[in-house]
């Protein structure tokens, strides 16, 4: 019988409570404690208010095993996070003398004086051990007293979770050792949240592996959490069964991207591709670039948001005239101009999302994406909700996923 162990997060700072940062570290440290067999039981948001952490990490200490809490390491008066922990577990915070000389070296690296506030970075209390963060001035704190674990992470995601990944888990793992846990996750496009809920249902009955279903802009993720000695058996034969259901939908799995897909397809064939956006507004171009083979296949990418621009690189302009720039003749013209002007093997082209006032009088949310190759042209149509804000992300990532497909299609997808 495993022991059952409780876990609490604390997201600090003033400018979550009011909406101005949404509070993805919450997400990203909930989704990952299950994989530590640790149950999160509560998540709460402090303001920087000394009375109200303070109460919050005590009544969080009295009912869980684990307290974590994100933010509030800053060196302002407002960065309370150290301030409380020492208090509720009354003791008193004096200045590390190493962590002093490394915050020292790390301003003077980059030429400034470590202004007199920074100190604060340096306390410790007894009870702490200070956790490093290569990527900025605030340690985190390691906190083990009475039974109870209080883990305090700096707040900017960049530097959070580093220090969750090398400092933490490793010691999470020691102190509340468990079975094994392992997950894993089926990423798939193109069918919506309530479908894929339907078509795993059975699964839902079963406890271990479990099922979660997550809506991303790259589509809906399955997750599977299996424990025990089997762990990995089970997830594979689950992932075998889901497969088979959600087959033409599944594009990748775990740290799978689309951009990263098929650009590891090009590269390994020496192919080319370029883009031509209007919709899209360069966030194609730029999810693409940000992939490290993107080198090897990408020759680079248009925005044109003018029928002029459009025109002069080589979309003709009775085109336009003839079939309106959103319009799935445009979105081809769009494709096949760029992978010319380009010398590329594949074009991609992406036309403007029609708005509710579009002159065109196309309907709202409307727009088209078109993919050339040496064959000729593919387009698609893309309907979406006209207000939805992430519209432009859903048609790169649709984009991407339309390559695909062709790509397939090619038989241009094997290693
Ligand atoms: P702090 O450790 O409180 O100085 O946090 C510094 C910055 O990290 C904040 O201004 C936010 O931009 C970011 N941040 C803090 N908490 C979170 C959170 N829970 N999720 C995402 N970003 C955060
Ligand atoms: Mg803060």
């Amino acid at each position: 019988m495993t022991s059952r162990y409780l876990a609490e997060l604390i997201s600090v700072g003033t400018e979550l409570l009011r909406g101005e940062v949404t509070d993805t570290n919450a997400v990203y440290l909930a989704s990952e404690l299950p994989l530590l067999g640790i149950e999160l039981q509560a998540m709460s948001t402090a303001a920087d208010d000394r009375e109200q952490l303070c109460q919050l990490l005590r009544q969080a200490m009295e009912r869980s095993d684990l307290v974590i809490a994100g933010g509030g390491l800053g060196p302002t008066e407002d960065d309370l996070t150290r301030d409380c922990i020492a208090s509720v577990l009354n003791e008193e915070m004096t200045v590390d003398p190493d962590l002093e000389q490394q915050l020292r070296a790390m301003f003077s690296r980059t030429g400034r004086e470590m202004p007199a506030h920074n100190i604060k970075q340096a306390f410790i209390i007894p009870s702490a051990i200070s956790l490093p963060n290569p990527r900025g001035t605030a340690p985190g704190w390691w906190v083990e007293k009475d039974n109870k674990t209080i883990v305090a992470l700096p707040g900017p995601p960049r530097e959070l979770k580093p220090m969750w990944k090398n400092e933490v888990i490793p010691r999470l793992r020691l102190r509340f050792p468990g079975e094994e846990i392992l997950s894993r996750t089926i990423k798939t496009f193109v069918i919506a949240e309530a479908r894929v809920s339907e078509l795993v249902q059975p699964f839902f009955q079963s406890d271990n592996p479990t099922l979660g279903i997550y809506s991303h802009p790259d589509g809906i993720h399955i997750r599977m959490v299996a424990r025990g000695d089997n762990a990995r058996q089970l997830l594979d034969t689950t992932e075998a069964q889901l497969e088979e259901i959600l087959a033409p939908h599944v594009w990748g799995k775990d740290n799978d991207t689309l951009e990263g897909i098929i650009c590891g397809w090009l590269s390994r064939r020496g192919l080319t591709l370029a883009t031509m956006e209007d919709g899209t507004g360069g966030l194609l171009a730029n999810i693409i670039a940000d992939t490290r083979e993107s080198s090897n296949c990408y020759r680079g990418g248009l925005v044109v948001c003018s029928n002029e621009t459009k025109a002069a690189w080589g979309v003709p302009p009775e085109v336009i005239e003839q079939h309106g720039t959103i319009s799935a003749e445009v979105a081809a013209a769009m494709a096949v101009a760029v992978r010319e002007r380009f010398s590329a093997d594949f074009g991609l082209g992406t036309t403007p999302v029609a708005s509710t006032d579009n002159p065109e009088g196309k309907q709202p949310g409307l727009a088209f994406i078109g993919v050339a190759d040496a064959n000729g042209t593919q387009t698609w149509q893309q309907n979406y909700p006209p207000t939805w804000e992430g519209v432009r992300n859903r048609a790169a990532i649709s984009a991407l996923f339309r390559l695909r497909e062709r790509m397939i299609e090619l038989k241009l997808n094997t290693s």
